[in-house]
């Protein structure tokens, strides 16, 4: 802990790059991915403070719209998407995901009631997986972001958006252990290299 304590004592040393973020935040992109401390969305794309606006959640899981339980997580993209104005939403899941090999090896959570009902959002629909051994769970996340994408779909204000063509959705998948990005190419329904 630390020298995080030491990094964040002396962060702010640079006022002139930070003072016009006083004005407000316009980010282009709405990133959603994964609470798992090895994902860290600006060091992956470079962004700079107000580039991001982001939304983490164990095993990056958009739960359903309109469950009749406010959630952060509904408010988070509602605000990103109506308010903030985003034209891009990534889903960005990884390998190693804990939460995705959880649900994949149907692991007992109940010493952890609060993580086994979050993912029993993912178990809804769980993640196709045709070798649980696997430790980086790449099938299972892959399918696991691309139900989320559509989950996303199912919030109104993202398919208001989707549909006059102001928003763009990306499914993306992170390797923790070379720090490669894939993406969805929806024509051939494979994750590729960005
Ligand atoms: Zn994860």
């Amino acid at each position: 802990m630390q020298p995080l304590i030491d990094n964040a004592r002396t962060f702010g040393q640079r006022p002139e790059e930070f003072a016009r973020l006083a004005v407000g935040q316009s980010p282009e992109v709405l990133f959603i991915t994964c609470a798992d401390s090895r994902v860290v969305p600006a060091l992956i794309t470079g962004a700079r403070p107000g580039q991001l606006f982001e939304l983490r959640t164990a095993g990056n899981i958009v739960p359903p719209y309109g469950s009749g339980t406010p959630t952060g997580e509904a408010a988070t993209i509602e605000y990103a998407v109506e308010v903030l104005g985003v034209q891009h939403i990534v889903i960005c899941g990884h390998s190693h995901c804990g939460a995705v090999g959880a649900v994949v090896r149907g692991d007992d959570l109940n010493a952890v009631p609060a993580v086994r009902d979050w993912l029993a959002h993912a178990a809804e629909e769980p993640p196709m997986c045709s070798d649980p051994g696997d430790p980086t769970v790449a099938e299972a996340v892959q399918h696991h972001v691309l139900t989320q994408l559509l989950r996303l779909r199912s919030y109104p204000c993202v398919d208001k958006r989707l549909t006059s063509g102001r928003l763009r959705l990306h499914g993306w998948y992170y390797e923790v252990h070379t720090g490669s990005v894939r993406e969805h190419r929806p024509d051939s329904d494979t994750f590729e290299a960005l």
